[in-house]
């Protein structure tokens, strides 16, 4: 499973990062880092999570 941010939408807020903090991370330039590549499945609910939290919709999850 993957997840994919819209880089046009992400405004770099960070609470895809509070809600996974070792799966997001807000780099050193401001830019969203995806930290793993492969998520494993049972982290669904913290990517759903994520998703629906980013107030720009910028995260979607790819199967
Ligand atoms: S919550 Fe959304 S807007 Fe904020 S850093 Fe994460 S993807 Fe970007």
């Amino acid at each position: 499973m993957r997840v994919v941010v819209d880089r046009s939408k992400c405004s770099s807020i960070g609470l895809c990062e509070a809600t996974a903090p070792d799966i997001f991370q807000i780099g050193a330039d401001g830019a969203l880092e995806i930290l793993i590549d492969d998520i494993p499945a049972d982290r669904r609910i913290d990517l759903e999570q994520a998703c629906e939290n980013c107030p720009t919709q910028a995260l979607s999850i790819q199967d």
